[in-house]
């Protein structure tokens, strides 16, 4: 079957597939000189066959299956040194079968490194990218994918034995294709090029040390944090500037035409709340890890997967360093743009605040656009009913005087239907994730931390204590989720003990 997927010979594997050989089985595989344990899938991907990996899928293959080493057929893609096209179509077509991008090999590297390493053509790195939801993820090295293309033209023994990289393509990457593939991750801000790995190094530090020196220039300019007006503060600037534009529209268009003074009180009350507690989520320490160690290598006897490069510190169960903010941060959540703060274990609780007072401040202010556009329109002669009255208001209000207030008054009625079902379905997954302690860091990338997987590889959720458990540990006190995560923290560790024992044997 191997032989029929080298080949891209898709009638003899379709014969092969039909006439009961296993799909998904493991088989040796000698890549030029190495046996390597893999499934049809992998090598099909590794070598971009598009016909086979097409006949394979259809007839069951299972994308996310690893091969002997832990890697899945999209590492095996990332590494193929097949023209870019061809991978474009495998990647596509193992993405539309359920391909994760995010999956980490035992050394937490993820596809994106790998095609990192190997330089890959911009329009399949632009694929992987968009597929790849944690693409600033490190290794258990501290390794970023901008490490990796620093790298990239390293041939060591060790890494082109035990990773399928071709020594010859190898040899042939060029400076000025790591700059390109380089400059292509910093242009999307996808890797922060402050990040040092576990020797304290950045990508830049490497590439200096290789004599990659237009590298090594890019990646230095690139590690200047950008001005404060520039970033950090635009977003929360855009969202005072949209909510405090709406809201001044609808006291001047939306109000007068409301015969009640209660509705427009409850719309205040609403911005009061999202205010404060937007001021507080986003102002307040989300739970910044306090700095435990500085010696500037790793420590002896600790699990390099569970140290932090960038803070000098070991991580502390559900804490996760933030790359926007550069520290880590306890139970850590996301980094909210729009309020320019990591949500955490300390600011949580305002940030669902927030959420919420938004959510009831857009629909109150689109419920009571919505009246007035009615209202206004009923005082217009209305012979066949107020749809048809709506669509004739749609096209009159563009060039009268008269319709100038309409206009505003649907351009907010618009703004607050589409931010109401945006800020609704956001609602919904944090209220989901609070009922079953889970943060949404954790819900993405739950198959980066060991907690979460039984011993079969499924998934399991050790933090849920039923709802009113988690309830109370979300919004109340702390002290008992310390103690259950002290004990959960001495299980992992003997655990992860006992199967790296397992492994040695
Ligand atoms: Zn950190
Ligand atoms: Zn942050």
């Amino acid at each position: 079957m191997l032989a029929a997927i080298e080949a891209d010979n898709a009638g003899t594997l379709l014969q092969l597939v039909t006439s009961g050989s296993d799909v998904n089985e493991l088989q040796d595989w000698d890549s030029g000189g190495a046996l390597i344990l893999l499934r049809p899938l992998h090598l099909g991907a590794h070598r971009a066959a598009v016909s086979s990996v097409e006949v394979l899928l259809a007839h069951g293959a299972q994308v996310n299956l690893l091969d002997a080493r832990g890697w899945t057929c999209l590492h095996y893609l990332a590494v193929s040194n097949a023209d870019s096209d061809r991978k474009t179509r495998v990647l596509q077509a193992l993405r539309r079968a359920g391909a994760d991008a995010d999956w980490p090999t035992p050394t937490q590297q993820i596809p994106l490194h790998f095609a990192a390493r190997a330089v890959a053509e911009e329009p399949f790195l632009s694929h992987l990218l968009l597929a790849t939801r944690d693409p600033g993820a490190n290794d258990v090295a501290g390794r970023t994918s901008l490490h990796y293309v620093a790298l990239a033209a390293e041939r060591s023994v060790e890494d082109v034995a035990c990773s399928g990289y071709d020594g010859a393509a190898v040899s042939a990457i060029t400076e000025d294709m790591q700059v390109r593939v380089a400059a292509f991750l910093l242009r999307f801000r996808a890797v922060d090029p402050r990040a040092p790995d576990a020797q304290r190094l950045t990508a830049a530090d490497i590439a200096a040390a290789r004599n990659r020196l237009e590298l090594a220039g890019l990646l230095r300019r690139a590690e200047v944090p950008r001005s404060c007006i520039g970033s950090r503060w635009f977003m929360p600037l855009v969202f005072c500037l949209l909510l405090g534009a709406a809201h001044v529209a609808g006291l001047f268009f939306v109000l007068p035409l409301i015969p009640s003074i209660l509705p427009s009180i409850l719309l205040g009350l609403a911005l009061v709340s999202t205010a404060c507690a937007g001021f507080s989520a986003g102002f307040r320490d989300p739970g910044y890890l306090k700095s435990n160690f500085n010696a500037g290598t790793l420590p002896a006897g600790i699990d390099p997967g569970s140290f932090c490069y960038s803070c000098q510190h070991v991580k502390v169960l559900r804490s996760k360093h933030c790359r926007s903010c550069n520290k880590c941060v306890r139970e850590f959540d996301h980094h909210c743009p729009w309020l320019n703060n990591c949500i955490g274990k300390t600011n949580r609780t305002s940030f669902y605040v927030f959420i919420s007072a938004l959510f009831i401040d857009v629909g109150s202010l689109g419920a009571l656009s919505l009246a007035s556009v009615l209202r206004e329109n009923s005082r217009r002669a209305a012979p066949d009913g107020w749809v048809c009255s709506l669509v004739t208001e749609v096209c009159s209000s563009c060039n009268t005087h008269y319709g100038l207030g309409q206009s505003v008054r649907w351009v907010v009625l618009a703004c607050c239907i589409i931010c109401f079902v945006q800020i609704g379905a956001f609602w919904f997954f944090r209220t989901r994730n609070l009922l079953r302690n889970l943060t949404t860091n954790e819900v993405h990338n739950y198959k980066r931390y060991a907690h979460f997987k039984t011993d079969d590889g499924g998934f399991r959720n050790p933090f849920d204590r039923g709802v009113c458990a988690n309830c109370h540990a979300y919004f109340c006190s702390h002290e008992e989720e310390r103690e259950n995560v002290l004990a959960l923290l001495e299980e992992v560790t003997a655990r992860s003990a006992l199967s790296s024992t397992r492994g040695t044997i």
